[in-house]
């Protein structure tokens, strides 16, 4: 057997991200299998000492152990860096690990940062309390609300503004380019949480901003099966600040995970446009409803932020919507959500995201179960709102088990 195959040569330069998405990663072993090899392994055996010593001292050099580096974590690494236009990527165990490891780079205590007050809930608690206890101040904003934004920048003590866009479960959209130009008036940077919109749509460091958070877990993977997140960012970043810091921190992405998420993004944009296209027809029908007192979804007209929205994700809206059902109190929204939910047979009752089947949440309940019914009122989440993780399934099916529930809910007491 030769070890030559022809994935082995390098690969021309400007190709289409549809392109990117398939064909990048790294060369074949020696065996040269057409799909990606998983190296399932915790470590490497070393040439000779000498080696061993080079690669202990330069990791770049040469694979030695796996939290220092895998070749499937950096096939990973490789293609979402190409996807997202970004000179190189760092992948984590988790969205989560990604935020920690951001924040343990770039920050020290007497930092200050400026974060939209709609993350995803688990960003508000690292950021609000446990990045706190190491002496890291948090703003937390309005996510629209640009002046606000301004005036919460501390000069010479704010060193990173952070925001996600579209959100969850509301679908809010912030404007990148403006929140770009605040950070950097400001010597600071601008981190991004692309999870909801993905490269497919939306590319926030051509927009301005410094640093790309994923949870790979969601669309990514795109099947529900692992946990992954990783960075994205400058070569300048990514090597002399976060890759040095996971190496001894440990929150590295396992090597099965990592060839997971590798293979997913080869389909994602053909799953995040078909699932866009569907939540669009979806957020339509739903908008017609007379049970449904309102629909979030950037790709409708209705929405605040539509304009910015179309102009920022390539003109589509992306594959979460939320709505709410009509109701005369709480209580009676809440029974008449749970019922709707209930009444589902197709639908997962799941909070996940971005798999390619349809899963149904309330908010309420789940992610934003923690807060107090003040701090949900202020968030907009109401009792009676649904978010919807649109799939692949059919949408007049999806439509149908909506209407399940929704054509009844009057009946209810
Ligand atoms: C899920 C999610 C995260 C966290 O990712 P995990 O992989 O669950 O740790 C971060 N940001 C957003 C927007 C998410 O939806």
């Amino acid at each position: 057997m030769t070890s030559a195959d022809s994935s082995a040569r390098p690969l021309p330069a400007g190709l289409h991200p549809d392109t990117l998405a398939v064909r990048t990663g790294i060369a074949p072993s020696a065996h040269g299998e057409s799909s990606d090899a998983l190296y399932l392994t915790s470590g490497f055996v070393q040439p000779d000492a000498e080696t061993s010593a080079q690669r202990f001292a330069h990791p770049e050099q040469g694979y030695t152990y796996s939290r220092t580096g895998n070749p499937s974590v950096t096939a990973f690494e490789r293609r979402l860096a190409a996807l997202e236009g970004a000179e190189a990527a760092i992948a984590t165990a988790s969205g989560m690990a990604a935020i920690l490891l951001m924040g343990f780079g770039l920050l020290k205590s007497g930092d200050h940062v400026v974060c939209s007050r709609s993350m995803f809930g688990s960003t508000l608690r690292l950021l609000g309390n446990e990045f706190a206890r190491f002496g890291v101040e948090t703003s937390f904003v309005s996510q629209t609300d640009i002046a606000e934004w301004r005036a919460a920048v501390r000069p010479g003590s704010t060193r990173l503004l952070f925001a996600e866009t579209p959100t969850n479960p509301l679908t809010e959209v912030c404007d990148i380019v403006a929140l770009a130009a605040i950070a950097h008036d400001a010597g600071a940077l601008l981190a991004v949480d692309n999870c909801f919109a993905t490269p497919v749509l939306q590319q926030p460091l051509a927009l301005g901003a410094d640093l790309v958070i994923h949870s790979g877990t969601k669309f990514l993977d795109g099947q529900g099966r692992v946990m992954a997140g990783a960075i994205c960012g400058s070569r300048q970043l990514i090597d002399s600040v976060f890759a040095p810091l996971i190496r001894t921190a440990g929150m590295v992405l396992a090597p099965f995970n990592a060839w997971v998420v590798h293979k997913g993004l080869e389909t994602l944009a053909v799953r995040v446009r078909a699932q866009s296209a569907n939540a669009l027809a979806i957020a339509h029908w739903l908008e017609q409803h007379p049970a449904v007192e309102r629909v979030f979804y950037p790709g409708l007209a209705s929405h605040p932020q539509h304009a910015l929205a179309m102009a920022q994700q390539s003109g589509v809206g992306g594959a979460v919507i939320a709505f709410s059902v009509r109701a005369d109190s709480p209580e009676q929204a809440r029974a008449r959500a749970f019922h709707v939910i209930d009444s589902t047979r197709v639908c997962s009752i799941a909070t996940n995201l971005g798999d390619v089947k349809t899963l149904i949440c309330h908010p309420a309940s789940t992610s934003h179960g923690r807060l107090s019914e003040a701090q949900r009122q202020a968030a907009g989440v109401v009792q009676g709102l649904i978010r919807l993780a649109v799939g692949l399934e059919h949408p007049g099916d999806i439509q149908a088990d909506l209407g399940r529930g929704l054509d009844k809910v009057q009946d209810l007491s």
